[in-house]
């Protein structure tokens, strides 16, 4: 027999599988093939976000990358042109942290000793290494990009870029060095901004101590103020105590000043409000130190005071707290900033000096306990802010900073958000929310290996900044012969002539946010304002020989600006989003981005976030190897992008079972199909009714899938495929197997082209299994990427919705069945069905899947209406009055209404407010759902039991076949027990479900033996 199609093993390997298509895609040249088809083509404008290249992709980095392959190859696939273009972020704390850790170093000053140089190698070496490891990772997980020419941000080309619009925004005035406070890691050694701050994953539960300490009044002898501290160490840099001018305060027999408010249950001797302790001076615990040197200690009001914790008198340390620094602007207060850099004291805190902002706690303790200042002390667990880089727990300092003021710029964003499609919708709001509330953006970091600021400030006044490297070349001093790349430490040799006062400016030390790294692309990889294409134009500086990356001219970036779509996790909405929208619309006032797909955070299958120290961290590589990667991505895809993602080996195994309903139908169809000696050429003969409802259900599901593409909805997707692969298997198939045994050259055209077509469908989503598939149904040896989107067939609407209806009565019937425990062999007499009146013209359908001899539309008496209160829904709807309905409902005292309605008295309950149950009378099997209800007559007789005892003959002979290891096509001679004698009323059913040719009674056995004819 000739075998067209090679029959498929009973169980994918996708992981081999996988290996064997990337194998001949790169054989093939596919990818190239398909950017060349498409060519001059729609664009399709895609901007990807960076990924940052620091470590090995992870599970969660595949669930982003997955969704950007699986648009922009059905975009491909409807004949888009696209860039393909990937990026990198290759610069900044993301990438310095992990270097030194790497390189055993541990703080600011031993980077130095290593050598800023040294260190920016390393740097550039490590993204280098793992821009390689995330690449081989990416394509294995079948993302389809244009790898030779990422883009890195650490190139100069890009460094320029941002140049420019620093130099943009300081020509607008927005450019300014703020004095604040602001958020400190002690270990990085810099500040940190509030959108690296911001999300909840930058919060940590830790142990901290809680002390409540006495600040002595000078001029009420004998009394002091009560206060409440978790950070011991801003004690010594105490300025003022705090209260709520409109609270009560009370002073107990001791002489301890309270709140009353928080100690509603104090013995007060006298009370006074807040305002009335307002000017008081104390004593504070450190007074003492040389930093405290005429210092006025002093009581502020502050309406902002909490009364729901401490004492309700706060401990004011300007130098150590924001809301404390805003406060001392307010009163003139002086600020004392107690520590360094890297959170240890300065000179002038006595035996403090040098000592960390932990170390300090101790000592802090023992000496308020000796000079009797401390009234309790304990400890706290809160949330605490933790460095979003390294983990360490943040201070805060007071310093100065660059920022870019978002004054003026907030508008504009918002209007352009305002433009943006956001999927799911809900996100819009969000990014609208953090950009009503963003601050001015602190753009300045104390570090290396980082986007140089392009600051030169003059002593004349004047603030340089420098916009190209072109301009820097004009107006160097100094340096210039040893700058290998625009980085620290060559960049801080050039010096530059002030344009005011001529004098030699050397650079601000600082480095740039990465946001500003990320936000830029839209420009320096599109080739912005560039008069000239430049080949290898983005290889430049850190990214020479790393990439090819040409820098596109001006007219290049008109055709691909702004993206069609970009697509990032969530926390993105405060980080890339935002960094992108804010410099797009600085430098040319538009929105960067039309469309938005993001989506929330991956954890493990049981709802928990994964972590190495947990053991529930799952490796990239480890799952695709173990699981695949288009069973993976089925995962990703699967799930709605607005809830937590889950993902494990257990849910992988549940995709795999529900995957291998499709590969059973294309298994089926490939036996048969081979048995048939099956030629796609030949047209199809007349197609019978059940032929056009397939063809028609498989329109239904190209245009559903294409739908949701379209809407970037892959769990919309994946449903409408899940849904066709149960109709085609599940009834087509099932309907047809007389069809296929009989080798009926329609029947396998017809679902040949369902699969095809439902093959291209989902190709995007599983591309491998598609494309492998694909080569084995369409014997022509061209990819599955390469055929375009299929067409939308006719649909015949009221045929799919009569055929919902049917396999809806055949389900319930099963149920009915199961529930009365009936075996599904056992052949009876009727069935009832109402409310399912699509389904009518299909009785004999409904009769031959439910094995009954006749079907009835109509009222379905042979029922009981069983109807309860959904109490947490009518409870608080009806109050008092849900006794009564509850005993009426349980009397049967109610009327059914349309639409599963029901009214009990005066009151009309909905389908959701009440649990409606329907069991059988004697004699009857019921089920229903959204109202249809079937009714099967279990009642049974002599000739009913007869068949079911052929049925299971049937079901013998069959399996025995199988063991045998016979062909679907060998005939058999079936020998039957004297004891089955009776079942020969039924000879010619049975020698045709069986394929025999002859059955003997043999008194001599005891069980039916078959044998090969
Ligand atoms: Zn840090
Ligand atoms: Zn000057």
């Amino acid at each position: 027999m000739e075998q067209v199609f090679a029959p498929l093993p009973p169980v994918p390997d996708h992981p081999r599988l996988e290996e064997e298509i990337l194998q001949w895609w790169e054989d093939e040249q596919v990818f190239q093939q398909l950017r060349d088809k498409n060519r001059g083509g729609p664009k399709f404008r895609f901007m990807d976000g960076p990924i940052t290249a620091n470590a090995p992709a992870g599970v969660h980095h595949g669930l982003g990358r997955t969704l950007k392959d699986v648009f922009q190859r059905y975009k491909a696939l409807r004949g888009h042109d696209l860039r393909y273009q990937n990026g990198f972020d290759s610069q900044g704390l993301h990438v310095e942290v992990q270097v030194e850790k790497g390189l055993g170093l541990n703080s600011k000053r031993e980077i130095e000793e290593y050598g800023i140089g040294e260190f920016a190698r390393r740097c550039r070496e490590f993204v280098a290494h793992f821009a390689r490891i995330q690449t081989e990772q990416s394509k294995r997980l079948g993302m389809w990009m244009d790898w030779e020419n990422s883009y890195f941000t650490f190139s100069d080309t890009n460094i320029e870029y941002i140049w420019r619009f620093l130099k943009n925004v300081h020509d607008r005035g927005w450019l300014y060095m703020g004095h604040r406070s602001t958020q400190w890691c002690p270990r990085c050694g810099t500040s940190l901004s509030k959108h690296e701050q911001a999300g909840d994953e930058n919060y940590e539960e830790l142990e901290h101590p809680s002390l409540f300490v006495r600040f002595p009044l000078v001029e009420r002898e004998g009394e002091a103020l009560l206060v409440w501290t978790t950070t011991p160490w801003t004690l010594p840099a105490n300025v003022a105590a705090a209260v709520k001018p409109d609270a009560q305060y009370g002073r107990s027999e001791n002489g301890d000043w309270v709140s009353v408010d928080v100690f509603p249950d104090g013995d007060y001797v006298e009370r006074l409000r807040g305002e009335d302790l307002v000017g008081l001076h104390y004593r504070a615990p450190f007074d003492d130190l040389p930093a405290q040197e005429g210092v006025e200690h002093r009581v502020i009001p502050w309406d902002d005071v909490a009364l729901d914790e401490g004492t309700g008198i706060v401990h004011i340390a300007p130098g150590a707290g924001a809301e404390d620094f805003e406060l001392s602007r307010l009163h003139g207060l002086a600020v004392l900033a107690p520590i360094d850099e890297s959170g240890r004291f300065l000179p002038g805190y006595g035996e403090f000096e040098g000592r960390t902002t932990d170390a300090v706690a101790e000592p802090v303790l023992e000496w308020l306990h000796e000079h009797e200042l401390l009234v309790e002390a304990g400890t706290i667990r809160h949330r605490y802010p933790v460095c979003w880089r390294c983990r360490t727990p943040l201070v805060f300092r007071v310093v100065d900073d660059w920022f870019i003021s978002a004054a003026e710029i907030r508008q504009l964003m918002l209007d352009g958000n305002d433009e943006v499609a956001w999927q799911p919708s809900q996100y819009k709001k969000r990014m609208d929310d953090w950009l009503r509330n963003m601050g001015d953006w602190n753009i300045s970091r104390r570090r290396y290996f980082g986007l140089p600021l392009p600051f030169y400030p003059c002593h004349c006044g004047r603030l340089n900044v420098i916009g190209s490297r072109a301009e820097l070349d004009e107006r160097a001093v100094s340096g210039l012969e040893q700058l290998e790349e625009l980085h620290r430490p060559w960049i801080d040799a050039v010096t530059i002539r002030c344009e005011d006062c001529s004098a030699e400016v050397t650079r601000i030390e600082e480095v740039g946010d990465a946001w500003l790294d990320a936000g830029i692309v839209d420009f320096s990889t599109l080739g912005w304002q560039n008069p000239e294409w430049v080949p290898e134009g983005n290889a430049t500086g850190a990214a020479r020989g790393v990439t090819h990356a040409d820098l596109p001219d001006h007219a290049y970036w008109e055709e691909w600006f702004p993206a069609d779509w970009v697509s990032e996790g969530r926390a993105q909405i405060r980080l890339w989003f935002y960094s992108q929208c804010f410099m797009a619309m600085a430098l040319v006032g538009r929105q960067p981005y039309q469309s938005v797909l993001t989506y929330e955070n991956l954890l493990d299958e049981t709802g928990r976030e994964m972590h190495k120290s947990w053991g529930n961290a799952i490796e990239l590589n480890e799952a695709l190897d173990r699981m695949g990667a288009d069973v993976m991505r089925w995962l990703y895809c699967e799930q709605n992008p607005s809830q937590e993602l889950r993902f494990g080996y257990s849910l992988a195994d549940d995709v795999k079972r529900r995957l291998l309903t499709f590969w059973n139908s294309v298994s089926f169809f490939v036996t048969y199909a081979n048995i048939a000696g099956f030629d796609p050429a030949k047209p199809a003969g007349e197609l019978r009714p059940l032929d056009g409802w397939l063809t028609s259900r498989t329109s239904a599901f190209v245009s559903e899938a294409t739908a949701s593409y379209e809407r970037y909805w892959t769990p919309g997707v994946v449903d409408a495929f899940e849904r066709f692969v149960d109709d085609l298997s599940n009834w087509y198939i099932r309907r047809s197997r007389r069809r296929f045994w009989d080798g009926d050259e329609t029947a396998l055209r017809v679902l040949w082209e369902a699969l095809r077509t439902s093959l291209q469908v989902i190709a995007p989503v599983m591309p491998f299994l598609a494309e492998q598939l694909w080569r084995n149904l369409v014997p022509k040896e061209k990819s599955v990427f390469l055929e375009g989107w299929p067409k939308p067939g006719e649909i015949d609407e009221t045929l799919n919705a009569e055929v919902a209806a049917v396999r809806q009565v055949v389900e319930l019937g099963r149920q009915a069945r199961a529930a009365s425990r009936l075996k599904l062999r056992q052949p009876l007499r009727r069935v009832v069905v109402a409310g399912a009146d699509g389904a009518r013209s299909h009785a004999d359908e409904i009769a031959e899947e439910l094995r009954v001899k006749q079907v009835e539309f109509g009222d379905v008496e042979a029922s009981e209406l069983r109807v309860k209160p959904n109490l947490p829904l009518l409870g608080p709807k009806l109050g008092a009055a849900l006794r009564d309905v509850r005993e009426a409902l349980a009397r049967g005292e109610f009327d059914e209404l349309d639409g599963g309605r029901f009214r009990v008295g005066e009151h009309e309950l909905s389908p959701d407010e009440v649990l409606v149950e329907r069991t059988g009378k004697e004699g009857w099997a019921v089920a229903s759902a959204d109202g249809v209800t079937v009714a099967l007559d279990t009642g049974l007789n002599p000739e009913l039991e007869l068949e079911a005892l052929v049925l299971d003959l049937i079901h013998q002979i069959n399996a025995m076949r199988k063991e045998q290891g016979l062909e679907l096509t060998d005939r058999i001679r079936i020998k039957l027990p004297a004891a089955q004698r009776e079942l020969l009323r039924h000879e010619d059913w049975i020698k045709r479900e069986t394929l025999a040719v002859e059955i003997e009674i043999d008194g001599a056995s005891a069980e039916p033996r078959i044998a090969k004819a």
